[in-house]
């Protein structure tokens, strides 16, 4: 598990131009001489940095690391490999250490998450509707239900949709090169494709193509699970994932049927508790209890039990299937989930009351 990390320091870092070596007092500015850097590290340091272009935030990257060599060798943390020709050792910081894994996943979702509450507040987006004659201008969200609304495009739940400029682009090419949205074929004028679209209800983007996954910000809650966006429409569907509840072993293909049992059951409306939560701390409470229960502690007072019997007994008798202060899982580290593949977490947005 992921502690959270305290990044006030080199957050203040990252505003100036140039960050620190790994290992030595040299500086450099990372978002216009990466690659000097780089071949700093491997030339002094013997160290590279697998795919360090695509790392978002590398600042923050390198200030973490750099702590971590700070209080220990580079050699204890840091497998050392030989690169071919040479008989000298390399440090490779890549995703096979699970520190610099969880590291980067969690500056990807951060960055994610900067944008999407960008995009959810901006009201200066700007574009001609890609349907219509309309000229938009407002929040992103209400275009992208201009365009389910008025044209019946479905792009996805606008709440779930992060970089939405890039996608609306792309879109915007595909229909350009007169390229059907869902299947991609090629119509030979514009009549034609949107004919084609509407009588096919292709009017949707295609949901196994992976090119989307970026899209979706569910998508970035897991390292690497790729969430497919079955949930988002219900005619999209067609895995039927079991659903197992949070405090037994129980399951169900119905999140809303194993909301009701949750309810009766243990005492736990998730609708009612979590109604004043949003997205991503409903996500965290789900992990955080995943957690607790695996661990066999209890989600309000943290006792220990020998067995999952005994847990559930306790929370049962004492009325502890209730939720804990806020502050005890919304943390960082309850952004990964406890299970691969928790499916209760691909239909948060499906429970009703
Ligand atoms: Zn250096
Ligand atoms: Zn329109
Ligand atoms: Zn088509
Ligand atoms: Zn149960
Ligand atoms: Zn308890």
């Amino acid at each position: 598990m992921f502690g959270p990390l305290s990044f006030k320091d080199s957050q203040t870092q990252s505003n100036e131009l140039e960050t620190q070596c790994l290992l030595c007092p040299l500086k450099f500015n990372l978002k216009t001489c990466l690659p000097f850097f780089l071949k700093h590290i491997f030339d002094d340091h013997r160290i590279v940095i697998e795919d360090a272009q695509h790392i978002n935030n590398i600042q923050l990257y390198i200030c973490h690391w750099r702590e971590k060599f700070a209080q220990r060798p580079i050699e204890e943390l840091v497998p050392a490999v030989t690169i071919s020709s040479s008989d000298l050792k390399y440090f490779v910081l890549s995703m096979l250490l699970n520190d610099d894994k969880q590291l980067r996943h969690k500056l990807k979702l951060d960055a994610m998450l900067e944008r999407q509450e960008f995009e959810r507040t901006d009201t200066a987006f700007k574009t001609a509707c890609l349907f219509c004659k309309l000229s938009f201008e407002g929040k992103r969200c209400d275009y992208i239900s201009h365009l389910s609304n008025d044209h019946n495009v479905r792009l996805g739940n606008p709440h779930n949709l992060v970089y939405v400029d890039d996608l609306i682009e792309h879109i915007e090419k595909l229909l350009n090169n007169l390229k059907c949205l869902y299947c991609e074929k090629t119509f030979t004028d514009r009549i034609t494709l949107k004919d084609h679209m509407r009588k096919k209800q292709h009017k949707r983007i295609n949901p196994t193509n992976t090119f989307y996954d970026k899209y979706y910000a569910t998508n970035y809650l897991e390292e690497d699970y790729r969430w497919d966006r079955s949930g988002e429409y219900a005619d999209w569907k067609d895995v039927e994932d079991t659903i197992t509840c949070l405090y037994c072993n129980l399951s169900d293909k119905d999140i809303n049927k194993l909301c009701l049992h949750m309810s009766s059951k243990h005492q736990f409306n998730f609708y009612n508790v979590t109604k004043h939560l949003d997205f991503y701390q409903r996500v965290k409470l789900v992990n955080y209890i995943r957690r607790q229960v695996h661990r066999l502690q209890c989600i309000l007072c943290d006792a220990s039990f020998d067995n999952a019997d005994k847990l559930e007994s306790h929370m049962q008798e004492v009325g502890h299937c209730r939720m804990p202060n806020v502050k005890v899982f919304d943390q960082p580290e309850f952004y990964f989930p406890t299970f691969e593949n928790d499916s209760f977490l691909h239909y948060l947005e499906s429970i009703d009351d």
